[in-house]
This record gives structure tokens, C-alpha cells and sequence, in this order.
């Protein structure tokens, strides 16, 4: 049997014993931007978060796209999140090929080019790549600056997370000298 069969098997037996005030409208405290990668799954029980208490936000690499940002508008400024957490992890499928080197796989895959997506967001350094996701979101004006966010590493060794959020004081003063 497909997963998606079983799937659908144990959802009506499960239904009924479902408690209906999951119906009632959310209200997550912190919002997650990470990785899609299934070793994750169980992140927000590390971290000891009720899954009611978070938005999780999930891409492959923990890419802080245009579409994070879109979901993330919602998480702040109608659902009143406060807390954004980044977190990268060791071992990511975004470290294995380069830009070119993906495009090229999914073309043998696939037998023709596309236009779209223009990018795949795949790196080399993970303490790097998770600072720049970062400094992506905080440099966002539709994200105000009372807003935390914070950016992580998790490995998938030890289970524990490193922090690496960016001295965004440090980088502004950069882009400072730089303009001036
Ligand atoms: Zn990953």
C-alpha cells in the first residue's frame, strides 16, 4: 500500500477522536524558518515548542526567499509573532552541488532548460549562508526592527544548535562606510 493510501486510512480512524478546538484561530508566538529535510521533523520537540506556539516555515536549504517573506508577513502582522528563528543544519543536500553543477542535474533529469527558478539557493558554508538569511530578513522593511531575529545552526550529530546570528550593528556600520 502507498503511503498516501495508509495515510488516508488512518486519518478516518483518527478523526474520531479528534479535538475540534484545533478549528479555533492560531496563535503562534515564535515563527521558524528551516529546512524541509525530513531529519528535521522533530525539531520543534528539541527545542521544547508546543506546535501551537509556531510557524514553521520550511524550504529545502532554509532559503529566506520572497515566499518565506510572504508567509512570514502573515506570521507578524495579523497573527502577532514577535521571535523568528533561522535554523540551518549540517549536512544539507544544498551543500552537495553548486549552482550550475543543480541546473545541470535536473537538465539531464529532465532534457530541457527552464527559466524558472532562476535560483536554487545551494552554498558551501553553512554558519554563512544561515547569516545571510538573516541579514536578508532583518533588512526587510515589511519586518519591524522591535521584531527578533535570530539565526542557528543544528547538528545533526550532536543535536545541539549553534548560534550564529550576525552583529547586524557591525554590518550596517560596513554598508555605512562603504555608501559614504
Ligand atoms: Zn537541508
Amino acid at each position: 500500500m502507498s503511503l498516501i493510501e495508509r495515510a488516508i486510512t488512518a486519518n478516518r480512524k483518527n478523526a474520531e477522536h479528534h479535538d475540534p478546538s484545533l478549528a479555533q484561530k492560531p496563535a503562534p508566538k515564535i515563527a521558524i524558518l528551516t529546512c524541509m529535510d525530513p531529519r528535521l521533523n522533530d525539531l520543534l520537540k528539541w527545542l521544547d515548542i508546543k506546535p501551537a506556539d509556531a510557524d514553521v516555515i520550511r524550504n529545502v536549504g532554509t532559503a529566506a526567499t520572497a515566499d518565506v517573506v510572504r508567509s512570514l508577513m502573515f506570521s507578524i502582522h495579523v497573527l502577532g509573532v514577535r521571535e523568528v528563528m533561522v535554523v540551518g543544519h549540517t549536512g544539507c543536500g544544498m551543500e552537495i552541488f553548486s549552482e550550475e553543477e543543480f541546473e545541470e542535474h535536473i537538465h539531464k533529469q529532465c532534457g530541457v532548460w527552464t527559466v524558472a527558478p532562476d535560483r536554487f539557493h545551494c552554498y558551501k558554508d553553512v554558519n554563512l549562508v544561515t547569516q545571510k538569511q538573516v541579514l536578508k530578513l532583518r533588512s526587510h522593511p515589511w519586518i519591524p526592527s522591535n521584531v527578533v531575529i535570530r539565526g542557528f545552526v543544528f547538528d545533526l550529530s550532536s543535536g545541539k544548535l549553534s548560534e550564529v546570528t550576525p552583529k547586524v550593528e557591525r554590518v550596517l556600520d560596513i554598508a555605512h562606510q562603504k555608501a559614504s
